[in-house]
């Protein structure tokens, strides 16, 4: 059984999760201008499945510089 996956766009100063989109068939459309628009501003994208995505930290850190909107 295949595993749900998703793309994650992580914070490229704290490495926290701080995007996510389901990479599923009828979301391929959204989810490339997602990713698109997180590559633009600057965050590290990556696949990993919604397990990963669960355990994940969410959110800046704290002392992160890189927060802005
Ligand atoms: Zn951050």
């Amino acid at each position: 059984m295949d595993e749900p996956m998703a793309y994650i766009g992580r914070c490229p100063e704290c490495k926290h999760v701080i995007f996510a989109s389901a990479d599923t068939p009828n979301n391929k459309k959204e989810l490339a201008k997602d990713v698109g628009d997180c590559i633009k501003s600057g965050l590290e994208i990556e696949r990993m499945s919604f397990e990963g995505v669960r355990k994940a930290t969410w959110g800046h850190d704290p002392q992160c510089k890189y927060k802005r909107r």
